[in-house]
């Protein structure tokens, strides 16, 4: 499947903002949005000017997309199925991205960033109600049980993300129980819950001219 392979970095600088998007690395000094907090490129460093709404719609569609890690199809097509839902569409829309498989084990703690949850889900490390999901778009209802596989408790990945996710926290519309290596969907946050500097309206704004 077709994925972004240039640096995460880059995509922090260009949204001017941090995005964690590499794991602890985002924690500290090494962060290449605290050492560069400018556009990358040759005029990135050149900010301001005239900015169109189109390009601030834009640009926050960018940024969600680039958080959740999707390609463009994918994102356009959440905004699709978000629309066709009851309820405000911009909502909806983040709640589909939060209740993506990967996302859940991130917000579980049981990987560093979104970017290797995919990896872990993809390689078989998880199950889902006891049964085996590899599928990182699969989507998580409340009550869903994940578990990290027996064989996986060990993988250093793993390990090192359980030490590590006090830095961020994990959310209270998650349960997890870390000796277990599982952890349940209580039920899907509200918008209050999704703390993230996001203007879902924007996108809103943008997908519907
Ligand atoms: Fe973004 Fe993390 Fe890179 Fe910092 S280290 S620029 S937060 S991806």
């Amino acid at each position: 499947m077709a994925r972004y392979r240039d640096s995460s970095c880059k995509l922090c600088r260009r949204e001017n903002l941090k995005l964690y998007l590499k794991g602890d690395r985002c924690y500290g000094d090494k962060c290449g949005f605290e050492r560069h907090a400018y556009a990358p490129g040759q005029h990135g460093q050149r900010r301001g000017g005239k900015v169109s709404d189109y390009r601030v719609q834009l640009r926050e569609k960018q940024k969600v997309k680039r958080i959740y890690g999707l390609l463009e199809k994918q994102f356009r097509g959440y905004y699709y199925r978000a629309d066709r839902q009851k309820g405000v569409t911009g909502t909806n829309l983040l709640t589909l991205l939060e209740s993506r498989l990967d996302n859940i084990v991130y917000r579980m703690g049981f990987a560093a960033s979104r970017n290797q949850a995919r990896q872990l889900v993809r390689h078989n490390h998880f199950t889902v109600n006891d049964k085996k999901v590899n599928i990182p778009s699969y989507l998580v209802r409340p009550g869903d049980e994940i578990a990290v596989k027996e064989k996986s408790k060990k993988a250093p990945q793993v390990v090192e993300a359980i030490e590590t996710v006090v830095r961020r926290g994990i959310p209270d519309w998650i349960e997890v129980d870390k000796e277990k290596f599982k952890g349940t969907l209580k039920a899907l946050p509200n918008r209050e819950d999704l703390t993230m500097p996001i203007q879902e309206q924007l996108i809103v704004e943008l997908y519907s001219k």
